[in-house]
Parts: C-alpha cells; sequence; structure tokens
C-alpha cells in the first residue's frame, strides 16, 4: 500500500496535528507490545495539548481478563513524562492498521482528553465526542445532588 492510498479519504486536510508521526510513533509503541496469549500487538500514540509526544503499547498477562490495552500504559506514560492532556490519538495492529479504541478506553482517554482532541480512526479524523458520545465524565461527579 503506497502512502497515496493510506491517505485517502481521512479527512486529515487542514489538520494541525502530524498524523504522521503519530503513526510512525504508534507502529514504534506496537514493537513492545506483550501478547504472548492473543498475539494481536498494539501500539498507540498520542500528542499531548503542551506539544509532547506520549505512546503505549498493550500489555497481556495469564489471567487475560486484567490485559492493559495501549491506551492504558499511554495515559500511564502520559503521567510518568508530566501530565497534561491529549490533543491528538493514533492506534495500530501490528499491521500497522488502524484500531478504533475498546469501549473501556474511550471512557479513559475522554478523562484525559483536550476539548480539542482529535482521533484517527478507518472513516478518518474524530472528535472525542464522536467516539464516545452523551459521555459520564469528571463533570458529572461535580453537579450537586
Ligand atoms: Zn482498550
Amino acid at each position: 500500500m503506497d502512502e497515496d492510498s493510506t491517505r485517502a479519504g481521512t479527512g486529515m486536510e487542514g489538520s494541525d496535528v502530524d498524523w504522521a508521526a503519530l503513526e510512525a510513533a504508534a507502529v514504534d509503541a506496537m514493537k513492545n507490545a506483550y501478547a504472548p496469549y492473543s498475539k494481536f500487538a498494539v501500539g498507540a500514540a498520542a500528542l499531548t495539548a503542551d506539544g509532547r509526544m506520549v505512546s503505549g503499547c498493550n500489555v497481556e498477562n495469564a489471567s487475560y481478563g486484567l490485559t492493559l490495552c495501549a491506551e492504558c500504559t499511554l495515559v500511564g506514560n502520559l503521567h510518568m513524562t508530566g501530565g497534561g492532556l491529549l490533543r491528538a490519538f493514533y492506534c495500530v495492529d501490528a499491521a500497522g492498521t488502524i484500531l478504533m479504541p475498546c469501549g473501556r478506553c474511550r471512557q479513559l482517554l475522554y478523562e484525559f482528553r483536550a476539548p480539542d482532541m482529535e482521533l484517527m480512526t478507518a472513516q478518518g479524523i474524530k472528535t472525542m465526542d464522536q467516539m464516545l458520545p452523551d459521555a459520564f465524565g469528571p463533570q458529572h461527579l461535580e453537579e450537586p445532588r
């Protein structure tokens, strides 16, 4: 697959995010995946609101159900490197194909989203609100009961 065909119709026009750099970082992160059970390596990378790049990979364990998705280690990386919010997100499998975050990880990413956060999807760039509409979030814990 050439560069043009992978970019066709991704709706990246006008974005100030270097999506190619995010993709490369996600692929690099994927190479660190620990996935001996599923054999399904995943890497994720994100640009923070203050311009840093953070990444993560999936980390399985023998109990399967306690597997950490790449988004989990990415958010750990976010906090280990200064915290902050996520501006843009990209996730790939072992073949470099774009992956959508699972339900749990959409909630995780929602918690740490910058107001204008964008996510690369197979259908192009989407906002966090498109990925997790009507989300429950920290704002609901602040409302008076
Ligand atoms: Zn997940």
